[in-house]
């Protein structure tokens, strides 16, 4: 009954505050430690075993662990009237459990329980877009192989007409107990049955599509929608569509990876685009009206008078749009002073001329520099 049970977060070792990758890590622990594969004929490495996957069904669970948390084990307790919510702890599959440490894959480990349902791998795609096409969004196609059910057997791997049977040598169940004499005395080791090769099942009249896998890797395309301002190294998630499960497992995911070229004028942060504009002198100093590329063409904007290099000017509303919130980032462009070069000689002497004319006030930052250094230079502007 409920009162003699342990402590859930006292099974697992954790704290009452542990965080839910603490819990997973100390199940993981543990779940290896006494995991009945590794313990062959130890019945209280076995109860033990079993506790760890009761205690972590439910601190896994967020909604789990709050019951829990309020009520104890009274929260699932089918007699205290809560209402299911337990749902049956003495169902969990070791075999699922297993493969989860050793890795999934279509026929790999050999002591896994090949019938537990087996979710398919996910397929990772990638697909390179220019600036523009991340910007506004295209459509593309994407090809993959994809491991999918036999259309033929509809994955059962049995020929047209014929059944699959369980194995006999397994008696269904994938794995053989063998013993062995060693230095230590008898030893029992499961391993999985050769018979079937871990399946527990006996095809007598394979499908010919499949050679009686039950399973074929398949070309595919598919039309992906790319959404708007979709950045370089973002990923589109697929669900299902990656490759089949095993055994009633849910298909994988197929993940697509955006790689996007550079552009030739703009760099993107987020969904804002910068860009670098050079002016000339005459510009920077009189001010003026100058055009400033977007990504759909050009727009004018002035710059006022005795605009410094540097200073950076922003565009709302012309940058990119957010993936999901749609919403359109910023341009920002910095202005870049150009010094003529290869002036005439008549440009040189309007320009001595205009020299000669400049006052205190028309290089403010020089003539305050100058006024600090000489003062260095004089000792007494040491305080500044
Ligand atoms: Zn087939
Ligand atoms: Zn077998």
């Amino acid at each position: 009954m409920a009162e003699t049970k342990r402590d859930y977060y006292e099974v697992l070792g954790v704290p009452k505050t542990a965080t839910e990758a603490e819990i997973k890590s100390a199940y993981r622990k543990l779940a290896k430690k006494y995991h009945p594969d590794l313990n062959p004929g130890n019945a209280e490495a076995e109860q033990k075993f079993k506790e760890i996957n009761e205690a972590n069904s439910v601190l896994s669970d967020a909604e789990k662990r709050a019951k829990y948390d309020q009520y104890g084990h009274a929260a699932f307790d089918p007699s205290a009237g809560f209402g299911g919510g337990g749902g049956g702890f003495g169902g969990f599959d070791m075999g699922d459990i297993f493969s989860s440490f050793f890795g999934g894959g279509f026929g790999g480990g050999s002591t896994r329980r090949s019938n537990a349902p087996i979710d398919g791998d996910d397929i990772l795609s990638r697909v390179t877009l220019t600036f523009e096409e991340a910007a506004f969004g295209v459509k593309r196609e994407v090809s993959f192989k994809r491991i999918e059910a036999c259309g033929d057997c509809h994955g059962s791997g049995a020929a047209d007409g014929s059944s699959v049977e369980s194995c006999p040598t397994c008696r269904g169940t994938g794995r053989i107990t063998v013993q062995q004499r060693t230095m230590l005395g008898m030893m029992q080791t499961q391993q999985s049955c050769s018979a079937c090769r871990g399946s527990g099942k006996q095809i007598k009249n394979p499908c010919k599509n499949c050679s009686g896998s039950g399973y074929v890797r398949l070309n595919k395309t598919l039309d992906v929608k790319i959404p708007a301002g979709i950045d370089d190294g973002q990923r589109i998630v697929l669900r299902g569509q990656g490759n089949a499960g095993r055994n009633g497992g849910m298909a994988g995911d197929l993940v697509i990876e955006v790689r996007v070229h550079e552009h030739s004028l703009f760099e993107r942060n987020g969904s804002d685009l910068y860009c670098e504009i050079p002016i000339t002198v005459c510009e920077a100093a009189l001010g003026a009206e100058i055009e400033v590329p977007t990504l759909t063409g050009k727009i004018k904007h002035t710059i006022p008078e005795g605009t410094q290099t540097g200073t950076t000017f922003t565009v709302r509303g012309e940058g990119l749009p957010g993936v999901s919130s749609g919403r359109k980032g910023n341009l920002v462009f910095r202005v870049n002073v150009e010094i003529p070069r290869d002036l005439t000689q008549k440009q040189k002497e309007l320009l001595e001329e205009f020299a000669k004319s400049c006052g205190e006030s028309n290089n403010r930052k020089r003539t305050s520099f100058f006024k600090k250094f000489l003062n260095n230079l004089k000792g007494d502007g040491k305080k500044d």
